[in-house]
């Protein structure tokens, strides 16, 4: 490594310019007490792009170390896991980011109960409610982090009909919140949320927090923009079959399966580009339709699932002269490209059109000396 100041490779020179800046330890309170299927927390064991395990381990360069504290994973159950998340609510984990995992039920619709709640209070002997937690933690987090529908949106237990009256985490403390470092509820959509999308983002956050990032860009619901800024159409591994027409009438194709469901041309998702695992995968990418898990219009807004979507009857029909002609041009310039040249053989002539250049030199000349 070199010096800065004076171009020297030793370490010995100036090692008050060699060493590295600080870097804090971020602890990770995570809460999957939601009403949820703790799914998210399973997924995001299968991070690669980084891998949990990196950033547990502080393998990354120059980025915080993380301290892991998830219901789930931990090695701590009762209170002693507990212990971490009273620390928290009482500002003595700093810092620390927030993730919530699971629908936030509506405890103010019930007379008397509760929806959702994990541990007890020591003084009361009462359970305490997930809202209760949320209400402790999030004011003193430093981010906080809605992974998966669920938390995000609400899911599927906040589709109609539903009794609970449960929400997402922006529903519940306010579109507008912000945290205590000014930054918005950062959402991680997906059912469950893509592995990569949670380990990414929250790598982006601990390099905030590490003062060598710039505010984490959100759209308008509150989804990182550069992981869902796109259709999953915009990166499906079927989309050539989509502009030629070439649609599945059953599963079992590799072609097209937006007549079978798929809402992946107006879905906003990188699942279709980033594949599931280590890039393999991702739903139409291996043959299931894209039932818009990342939007916050889902599920309600996406049923019957399996049945082809009002918009692309339009559009599927409109891309279907188009797309036959282009697909049968196609085939026919194809069929030439597939063919070698004619002067490629081994006959006693050279019919490259190569032109020797004696015969091309001045007039009476040989060509010699040229
Ligand atoms: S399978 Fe879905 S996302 Fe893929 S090309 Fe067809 S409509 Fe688009
Ligand atoms: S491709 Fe569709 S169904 Fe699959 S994760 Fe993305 S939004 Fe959800």
């Amino acid at each position: 490594m070199w010096c800065a100041r004076c171009g020297l490779i030793s370490r010995m020179a100036h090692p008050e310019v060699m060493r590295p800046p600080a870097v804090p330890v971020v602890h990770v309170v995570w809460i999957t007490a939601g009403l949820g299927c703790d799914g998210d927390t399973i997924a995001m064991t299968a991070a690669t792009h980084p891998s949990i395990e990196d950033l547990v381990l502080g393998q990354l360069p120059g980025v915080p170390q993380v301290r892991l504290h998830n219901p789930v994973l931990a090695y701590e159950v009762g209170d002693a896991f507990l212990a971490f998340l009273r620390s928290a609510a009482a500002g003595q984990l700093d810092p620390f980011l927030l993730v919530v995992e699971g629908s936030i039920p509506n405890e103010k619709i019930k007379e008397e109960g509760y929806w959702a709640a994990m541990g007890t209070d020591p003084v009361t002997g009462q359970p305490i409610t997930t809202c209760e937690w949320i209400d402790m933690l999030a004011p003193k987090a430093w981010a906080v982090i809605a992974a998966g529908t669920c938390a995000t949106y609400g899911g599927i237990h906040a589709m109609a009909g539903n009794p609970t009256g449960c929400m997402g985490l922006a529903d519940y403390l306010g579109w507008q919140w912000r945290s205590r470092a000014g930054i918005r509820i950062v959402c991680i959509p997906g059912c469950p949320v893509q592995p990569d999308n949670f380990t990414e983002t929250l790598l982006y956050l601990l390099r905030q927090v590490a003062g060598q990032a710039p505010m984490i860009p959100l759209d308008e619901a509150l989804r990182p923009t550069w992981l869902f800024a796109e259709t999953v159409h915009e990166g499906c591994d079927r989309g050539g079959y989509y502009e030629q027409a070439d649609f599945a009438a059953g599963y079992g194709s590799k072609t097209c399966i937006v007549k079978l469901g798929c809402w992946g041309p107006v879905v906003q998702c990188n699942v279709g580009k980033r594949g599931w695992m280590g890039g393999i995968g991702g739903c139409p990418n291996v043959g299931g339709v894209c039932i818009g898990c990342t939007m916050p219009g889902f599920p309600d807004k996406f049923m019957p699932f399996l049945d082809e979507p009002p918009g692309a009857k339009m559009s599927s029909s409109a891309v279907i002269m188009y797309g036959r002609t282009v697909r049968a041009l196609r085939q026919f310039t194809q069929a030439s490209l597939n063919r070698e040249p004619s002067w490629r053989h081994p006959r006693s002539e050279l019919t490259t059109g190569y032109l020797a250049p004696a015969k091309h030199g001045p007039a009476g000349s040989d060509g010699a000396g040229e």
